[in-house]
């Protein structure tokens, strides 16, 4: 059994290489960003959408499959839901905020408690 999301430490977790031209996707579209949440789905698809400094989306939320032309049955269905998520996490866009900053978009963003 794995730990819940609770648990996660933000350090665990970095960009796969397709996520990342997603990410830089979605940022060059979204000045006001200073991250993107990227949340990974049991399926396999992927969740994303840009964060502002406030922790407030600063795009609209994209959903994609790898080397899939659309998002499976099941997220089309339920629109990716949180129950499934498998991962989550923001990939800061550099310089990266101080940590204060971090734990409140993150906990807003995501709902992580980093303490
Ligand atoms: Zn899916």
């Amino acid at each position: 059994m794995k730990s819940n999301n609770n648990n996660i430490k933000k350090e665990d977790w970095s960009p796969e290489k397709s996520e990342q031209a997603m990410i830089e996707g979605i940022l060059e579209g979204s000045p006001d960003a200073i991250g993107v949440a990227v949340i990974r789905l049991d399926c396999g698809c992927r969740k994303m959408a840009a964060i502002d400094k406030n922790g407030e989306p600063a795009s609209k939320v994209i959903m994609y499959r790898d080397r899939a032309e659309s998002i499976c049955d099941k997220c089309k269905e339920d629109d990716g839901a949180f129950m499934r998520v498998n991962t989550q996490f923001i990939s800061w866009v550099s310089p990266e905020p101080d940590a204060k900053t971090k734990e409140m978009v993150q906990e807003k963003a995501l709902g992580i408690k980093t303490h």
